[in-house]
């Protein structure tokens, strides 16, 4: 039973969407007529970063994000901890839960089992992912010999064990396994005809760069929820990581506009005005939402979103 986390037993997954069902989903969360934003986060390590989390959680609580979702580990103790902090979120907060999924290293029977015990906890929403090898994002994929092979098959998957409402990802830039754009938009199709009903983008520098993937997707005559990733530039650590995750080096413009600030409360202010810029610029634009990568810190987050004025969604 590899990756298979300790908490699971065998949940009855039909029983458990009772409770699912009196969830939000994020779709409805989205499609509310106004922009809104949502949060992500990723399960603590350890006791320091737990608290940590939990008041980047509380601080951004008060702001009423769409939605908050929580990212699925590599494998063992660390879904373990995804697992609670999404139940924990569905318990005791005001927020609307997403859990991610991979089908990293589980077979179908563990997925099904997962799918159910997220169901028992009450979150209705879960972003369906294929994820990476463990150890090497670029090393070769081996699907589990019991598993599923590609995120459409997930989707698939979650769709037929219940109400879910599922998300999915994409890419500005194409994945790095696609061949082309072309077959890049063919996936992210694909994912939507398997029962996927919004997408969120990975991060990119620039809003055309989202706007062209929204444009590709479009005309294929797709007309889900599409959320851009964005992340503050804050530090050159979160520069490294934007360039790591998005796949894509740094425009010059972004490379001029935060090189010659080294100290860094200058760098700092210059990523919030930039990520505050670009923001403004995808909501001209008509996006519904915006999707923050928090790493567990709502500083920047809440910063970017009051100058926003995204007016809170419930009220
Ligand atoms: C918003 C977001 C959240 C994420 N959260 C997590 C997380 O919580 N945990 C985690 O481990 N990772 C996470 N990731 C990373 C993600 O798991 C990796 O980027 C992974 O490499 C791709 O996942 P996918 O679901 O897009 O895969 P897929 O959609 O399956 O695509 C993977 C590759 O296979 C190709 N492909 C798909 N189907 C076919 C087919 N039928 N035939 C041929 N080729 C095909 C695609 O074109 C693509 O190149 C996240 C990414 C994003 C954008």
């Amino acid at each position: 039973m590899t990756g298979l986390p300790l908490v699971f037993r065998s949940v009855s997954v039909v029983g458990c969407l009772r409770y699912a069902e009196r969830m939000t989903s994020v779709v409805q969360r989205i499609r509310v007529g106004r922009p809104v934003f949502s949060v992500e986060f990723m399960p603590p390590r350890d006791h320091a970063d737990e608290q940590r989390l939990w008041n980047a959680i509380r601080e951004l609580e008060g702001l009423d994000p769409a939605f908050v979702s929580v990212t699925y580990g590599a494998g063992g103790s660390s879904r373990d901890r995804t697992i609670r902090t999404t139940g924990r979120v569905a318990r005791e907060t005001t927020l609307v839960p997403m859990a991610h999924l991979t089908a990293v290293d589980h077979s179908v029977a563990e997925l099904r089992n997962v799918i159910g015990w997220y169901a028992a906890l009450g979150i209705r929403n879960i972003l369906a992912l294929r994820g990476d090898p463990p150890g090497d994002p670029n090393g070769e994929w081996v699907a589990h010999p019991d598993g599923l092979n590609y995120a459409n098959e997930l989707v698939r998957l979650v769709r037929d064990l219940g109400d879910f409402c599922v998300g999915v990802a994409a890419f500005p830039y194409g994945h790095s396994r696609s061949a082309d754009m072309d077959s890049d938009t063919d996936n992210l199709i694909r994912k939507f005809d398997a029962g996927a009903d919004f997408a969120i983008a990975q991060l990119f520098f620039e809003p055309e760069d989202f706007l062209r993937l929204r444009d590709r997707v479009a005309a294929r005559g797709c007309e889900a929820p599409l959320l851009p990733g964005i992340m503050p530039i804050t530090t050159r650590k979160t520069l490294a990581k934007t360039i790591e995750l998005s796949g894509a080096q740094a425009p010059s413009r972004i490379v001029d506009l935060l090189d010659p600030h080294t100290d860094p409360k200058g760098f700092r202010a210059a990523g919030i005005d930039l990520a505050t810029e670009v923001s403004e610029r995808l909501l001209a634009e008509g996006v519904q939402g915006l999707h923050f990568y928090t790493f567990n810190r709502s500083k920047a987050t809440k910063e970017v979103v009051s100058r926003l004025n995204l007016v809170p969604a419930r009220t």
